[in-house]
């Protein structure tokens, strides 16, 4: 790099107050048309690869929950108004490398996650699904199963599903279709969830099932104990090489910690959790997917 390079480089990085780094002025350090159309020397061009996608693009990606966050939890229909905004934002993030991508970290089935990852637009960072069991890769359209899960814990998953079947189904809990390691239980009546808690944990426990029961807005998640949105992350993160210093999160309910954890950056929507909202940075006034698209599109740029 000559002098007068570097001095226009000084000149560049500090413009003068008032002066916009845009602005003729930055030239003003005395070069002429040759040198400032000289091609960049390989120095010059490992210095803007390093500044690449720094100072402009605070965080590489955003993890996001789906239910509560994206879409409902409960049947309402999808915002697509807010999820056409999100996919607009990732079309531009992966094609301009310049912004933060939206992928998802959801306890919904594979199939359920894959739909809405389309839908927002993600063609480049793989989801989680199924609370960690799944990550779907949008680029390659690969879902992976966490190859810790042995044929063993399947068969205690169905063991439990029938359990399940036999003692709750008669009282009107029903299973959420699609999940191939976990059960979700719904009933209509959410106020039927919390007490039946107590009953699961102990059928769990004395028939030796390894599941870990906690729940939702309108469900009762059964995971397997080693198996959650915590190995999900760091199985994505490792997977995509990124680096959590710049990440960002969003999640509603106490699941979504494990995000929050796994995050420089991290916001909920105005309907959340106690312990969500006493972690995040940040809490959206909007509601649901217009929630995540300001996050993503003005709050994390600021
Ligand atoms: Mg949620």
């Amino acid at each position: 790099m000559t002098e007068k390079r570097a001095k226009n480089r000084q000149t560049n990085r500090a413009p003068p107050a008032g002066v916009r780094a845009d602005s003729p002025d930055q030239t003003a350090g005395g070069l002429s048309d040759d040198e400032i159309a000289a091609p960049p020397t390989s120095a010059e061009l490992a210095e803007i690869e390093r500044l690449a996608g720094g100072p402009s693009r605070r965080f590489d990606a955003m993890i996001c929950d789906i239910d509560g966050c994206i879409v409902p939890e409960s049947a309402e229909p999808f915002d697509i108004g807010a999820i056409r905004g999100i996919a607009d934002h990732n079309r531009a993030a992966i094609k301009t490398g310049e912004l933060p991508v939206l992928t998802l970290c959801s306890g919904r089935p594979q199939p359920f996650v894959e739909a809405v990852c389309r839908l927002v637009g993600n063609t480049l960072l793989p989801c989680i699904a199924e609370n960690g069991v799944w990550l779907y890769f949008p680029s390659t359209n690969e879902y992976q199963r966490d190859p810790t899960i042995t044929r063993d814990h399947i068969q205690a998953v169905r063991e439990a599903s029938d359990w399940v079947e036999a003692e709750l189904f008669p009282r009107g809990f029903s299973i959420q279709p699609g999940k191939t390691a976990s059960i979700s239980l719904f009933h209509p009546d959410p106020g039927q969830l919390a007490p039946a808690m107590p009953e699961i944990q102990e059928a769990f426990r004395k028939e030796g099932w390894p599941l870990r029961v906690s729940r939702t807005w309108y469900y009762i998640n059964c995971d397997l104990d080693h198996i959650s949105k915590a190995t999900g992350l760091d199985w994505l993160i490792a997977s995509s090489g990124l680096n959590p210093d710049r990440l960002a999160g969003f999640g509603d309910t106490e699941s979504d910690l494990a995000i929050a954890q796994r995050v420089k950056y991290f916001a909920c929507p105005p309907r959340h959790e106690d312990s969500v909202g006493r972690v995040a940075h940040h809490i959206s006034p909007y509601w649901q997917a217009w929630a995540v698209l300001d996050v993503l599109e003005r709050v994390l740029a600021e």
